[in-house]
């Protein structure tokens, strides 16, 4: 666990630890429920918490603090109402996360690492490496403090910032469990989505520890001479192996497995790739997600053009494979997937 000046991130805490330290305290079990209570309203101090008696309070600020992460930026896009900020932890590494409007409800998209280290060569979060994993506190930070700032309820996750969640296991299966919590955020699993590049052995664990959390894997192609140009990762699990652990997954689970697939003009969108993907993926319980490319600067690749995204969209529902074409939320403030960095 990350210290500063010897306090612990209180943020990191389940029930169970915080349980723990009232007994080392002397306090009463039930002041762990409160505590908790409070810090999933996002609570910015210990002395907001009006029904923790002062004495309690200032024990708990000599050994822990609340490390919301400090706002450094915030941009607003002028054509759908995205909000993306730049958020900054205690020892100065920075993340972004970005919260968006839907239909359905207000979806917030976090970040696991602080950059990453999977090498796709279209992701700007790849650019400058791993620095760190975020613990399950900080992402969990990353909501509250979003609620804060936006003053608007959020009902939706997806880990689908910077970072590869799968990289990160042990701490992002901790802030799964911390934010389902019925005495915290209390937000259900099936509300939440997670993204891999595809870490084949993660993926199978996953299945077994979150049968409800929806699973997004990013494909990007129909095989392995594609997939390796693009994404490091393939190199190491091929796509056989990769779409043998999803259709494993979709079996035990029940649950349809999302593929992203990132539209890339002249790499992995021709008519041939289309074919070659729906034979592979026909009969199965999936959805297939084109995103077409978001530009980033210092790479150069272009997004298909919307004829050709259609054309492969129609390729796969012809073989009755549910497809829909992600709709770009945030591009005027470099919010899109695949645009967000820690440098800027
Ligand atoms: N590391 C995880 C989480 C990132 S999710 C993963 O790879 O799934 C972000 C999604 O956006 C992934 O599907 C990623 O491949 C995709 N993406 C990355 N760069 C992109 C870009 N420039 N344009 C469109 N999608 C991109």
């Amino acid at each position: 666990m990350t210290t500063v000046n010897g306090k612990h991130n209180i943020l990191s805490l389940n029930i169970d630890m915080l349980k723990q330290v009232m007994l080392e305290y002397g306090e009463a079990a039930f002041r762990a429920k409160q505590i908790f209570g409070w810090l999933a309203k996002g609570t910015e101090s210990f002395e907001a918490m009006g029904n923790i008696p002062s004495k309690l309070r200032s024990r708990l600020n000599e050994d822990y603090y609340i490390g919301l992460p400090e706002l450094v930026r915030m941009q607003e896009s002028k054509t759908d109402g995205t909000i993306k900020v730049l958020y900054e932890f205690e020892d100065g590494r920075r993340v972004e996360s970005v919260f968006m409007k839907y239909s359905y409800g207000n979806s917030i998209c976090i970040s696991s690492q602080v950059g990453c280290r999977m090498g796709c060569t279209f992701c700007a979060s790849t650019i400058n490496g791993l620095e760190r994993g975020l613990s399950r506190g900080e992402m969990l930070g990353e909501v509250l403090k979003m609620r804060n700032i936006t003053g608007e309820n959020i009902n939706h996750i997806v880990i689908m910032g910077m970072g590869e969640p799968f990289d990160n296991y042990e701490e992002v299966s901790g802030f799964l469990r911390l934010i389902n919590d019925k005495d915290g955020y209390n937000l259900s699993m099936r509300n939440i989505t997670v993204s891999t590049c595809g870490l084949v052995p993660v993926i199978e664990q996953f299945g077994e520890d979150f049968p409800q959390v929806n699973l997004a894997v990013s494909l990007h192609a129909p095989n392995d001479d594609i997939r390796c140009e693009t994404m490091p990762v393939a190199r190491k699990y091929s796509h056989a192996e990769l779409l043998k652990a999803c259709r494993d997954y979709t079996e035990k689970t029940g649950r349809r497995i999302s593929f992203e697939y990132s539209m890339i003009n002249g790499v992995n969108d021709s008519d041939e790739c289309a074919k070659e993907l729906a034979a592979k993926l026909k009969g199965w319980l999936t959805h297939v997600n084109l995103i077409p490319l978001n530009e980033v600067k210092g790479k150069d690749y272009n997004a298909s053009d919307k004829r050709r995204i259609a054309n492969f969209k129609s390729i796969l529902e012809a073989s009755n494979i549910a497809v829909t074409v992600r709709r770009t939320l945030g591009s005027d403030i470099d919010a899109a997937c695949g645009q967000l960095r820690n440098n800027s």
